[in-house]
């Protein structure tokens, strides 16, 4: 927890992130230790949509703006900031259940 002007309100119990006096309004935000993950992914939008796949780690966080209610979830590569998904955690709930259907007609590695 911080207790800048600009800060008043306590880490929600994943937040990792030092929060310092001068911090920018843009890196103002509670963020949890992200998961990684290997991962094939389209890093541009090429037709056919393989021809750009390529090899990476996908990392995936939580977020939260300071005074907000809205907890997100960023799924993006390690090294780059595209291609980036921001969900909102309703969302990405509603995201991992449609996974589940999606992937439940296929068999693992086919
Ligand atoms: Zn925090």
């Amino acid at each position: 927890m911080c207790t800048r002007d600009w800060f008043d309100e306590v880490c929600p119990s994943w937040c990792v992130r030092e929060h310092h006096a001068d911090d920018q309004p843009a890196d103002r935000y509670h963020c949890s230790e992200a998961s990684y993950l290997p991962a094939v992914v389209a890093m541009e939008d090429t037709i056919p949509v393989t021809a750009s796949l390529q090899g990476t780690d996908l990392q995936v966080w939580l977020g939260r703006h300071i005074g907000d209610t809205l907890t997100w979830v960023v799924i993006e590569p390690d090294e780059r900031r595209e291609p980036r998904l921001v969900l909102s955690a309703e969302s990405a709930i509603t995201l991992v259940q449609r996974l589940g259907v999606q992937l439940a007609q296929v068999a693992p590695g086919s």
